[in-house]
């Protein structure tokens, strides 16, 4: 990550890095994310500053800032049930902001892969590598 001059500040010539926003940047924000809390700070415009000021949740993904809409929603509740059309799993997963709960398939193999993704991500030992998440077992 370049680290920006003085200069630049002063002069409003970055822009806010929170998605599709316009505004020159105007301020600093400051703070941490994610379960290990990582540092992360973000040079947004004043009205961002506001809103994350007044308590909006905000993530830094790359170079980009998620607030509001841009956020995955948090899942509120879920049940798997065996298929009746399929060999394996209805999921249906109920999500923050949605009226309609909505339904996934998944195999065996994928049932099997997503249990061992989530034991993996939840024993805080090793951090879930790409390979694991590319893998593909069937
Ligand atoms: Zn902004």
């Amino acid at each position: 990550m370049v680290f920006p001059t003085f200069t630049q500040y002063r002069s409003g010539m970055l822009p806010c890095p929170v998605l599709r926003c316009t505004n020159p940047g105007a301020a600093f924000v400051v703070g941490s994310q994610g379960f290990r809390g990582c540092y992360r700070e973000a040079y947004v415009c004043a009205e961002h500053k506001a809103v994350i000021d007044a308590g909006s949740l905000w993530y830094l993904d790359e170079h980009s800032v998620l607030i509001g809409l841009d956020i995955p929603p948090v899942l509120e509740s879920w049940a798997a049930r065996p298929s009746i059309v399929a060999e394996g799993f209805t999921l249906t997963l109920r999500v923050a902001g949605q009226t309609k709960p909505f339904d996934v398939f998944l195999t065996p193999a994928e049932a099997r892969t997503l249990a061992m993704f989530i034991n993996t991500a939840s024993s805080d030992s090793l951090p879930v590598s790409n390979d694991f998440l590319m893998h593909k077992s069937h």
